[in-house]
């Protein structure tokens, strides 16, 4: 028997698209799966001096697609956020450590970092390939935003084309993916997205096609109709956040093949928190009316097809590392998505997208996994609480 070797034995799994209700086991060696049978085997592989844990559901390691690690998205006071932003990088640092440490206690065994100015995201990428408490990165490093517009604390200046050609092949090298600070953020009073995209049809493509040329994939924060067109259109790889979605900027997506990642969790924070915030009446009427509209896109990008990717935005006000997860599972589910889609959207989807030659959990995949005590088709909140979480041995 070797520490190396091991089988899980439950009542029940998930392969990160199906639903499979039945008992199974599964061996593990170095890392990887080596065997998925139908039954419990666990007697017959104690007898032959196998390792078995027991567990009533496997399921694959969820993805948060969309995290900020070295924010911390518990203080919702904007004092205490704007000194977090103002510690010494070392503190910084440490603060994303932790993030990722609390995203894998919590079932998250891969993040994708969706920026930070300092590089933080990198590092801890580099970290997290030694230390195995953490939750794999992957680190979209620094993004491109244009001059005086939002996104400082997370993207780098190009002013005009040979701006974007030489910083989107310097940001190659390192970044995982190139993020695209397309639009602002949602003027809640308002009710909308009130700026101007920050690139046209024709930059944005450059950015794209600059990326695809040095081996990258994009994303880009974008919400408001206006960048939302200009998104789907240049193709990018995948649209973070997209408030104001419409049904044929779907199609255009769905054509185009470019993700969605909706994080409710930011928007949904600013209104379940309306009174701490300090939001008016009509405020709080435009942040649900917001919530309701994105739900509804979400069910419809599910029926056309639009490839989901769960993301929480985690370190946005209120939106905490790790937790967040469970709550934009609660939120698809709301919208009414079945479960076996909100879990895809959770699992499979992002490790597919990412291009991960095994995204599913099935015989010679890298073992990444969550063990429940229930099925969450039976009991949903046995997600919260796994029994034990491997985060994948083997190079992906
Ligand atoms: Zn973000």
């Amino acid at each position: 028997m070797s520490a190396q070797e091991f089988a899980v034995c439950v009542d029940g799994w998930f392969d990160g698209e199906r639903h499979r209700p039945e008992p199974t086991s599964f061996v593990v060696r170095a890392g990887k799966i080596a065997d998925v049978s139908a039954g419990d085997h666990g007697a017959e592989l104690a007898a032959q001096g196998q390792a078995v844990l027991r567990g009533g559901f496997l399921m694959p390691g969820l993805v948060d697609a969309h995290v900020h690690l070295f924010l911390d998205g518990q203080p919702t006071d904007g004092p205490t956020r704007s000194a977090h932003l103002k510690k010494p990088l070392e503190e910084l640092i440490d603060a994303a450590r932790q993030s990722a440490r609390q995203a894998l206690a919590c079932g998250i065994t891969l993040v994708r970092d969706a920026g930070d100015r300092h590089g933080i995201n990198h590092r801890i990428r580099d970290e997290a390939a030694q230390d195995r408490n953490l939750a794999a990165v992957r680190s979209g490093g620094l993004g491109v935003k244009r001059p005086k517009r939002y996104g400082a604390f997370m993207a780098m200046d190009v002013a005009d084309a040979e701006g974007i050609r030489s910083s989107v092949a310097q940001l190659a090298v390192d970044n995982d993916e190139i993020k695209l600070i397309l639009t602002g953020i949602i003027d809640f009073d308002a009710g909308a997205v009130t700026d101007e995209p920050q690139f046209d049809l024709d930059s944005a493509r450059l950015v794209v096609d600059t990326a695809r040329a040095h081996g990258r994939r994009t994303f880009a924060h974008c919400s408001g109709a206006k960048g939302l067109a200009i998104a789907a259109r240049a193709g990018v790889g995948s649209v973070e956040h997209g408030f104001f979605m419409t049904s044929e900027i779907l199609s255009i997506m769905r054509d185009n093949q470019v993700a969605w990642t909706p994080t409710f969790s930011p928007v949904h924070f600013q209104w379940a928190q309306s009174e701490a915030v300090g939001w008016s009446a009509n405020t709080v009427g435009n942040l649900r009316r917001i919530l309701d509209a994105h739900a509804e896109h979400l069910r419809r990008a599910d029926e056309m097809g639009v490839t989901l990717l769960m993301g929480t935005d985690a370190g946005s006000m209120g939106v905490e590392h790790g937790h967040a997860m469970h709550e934009e599972i609660d939120r698809y589910r709301e919208a009414g998505l079945a479960l076996d889609k909100t879990l895809a959207a959770a699992t499979s989807a992002a490790r597919r997208h990412f291009g991960r030659a095994s995204p599913l959990l099935a015989r010679g995949a890298p073992f990444e996994a969550v063990l429940l005590d229930a099925s969450p088709f039976a009991r949903i909140d046995a997600l919260k609480t796994p029994r034990r979480v491997w985060r994948a041995e083997v190079a992906q």
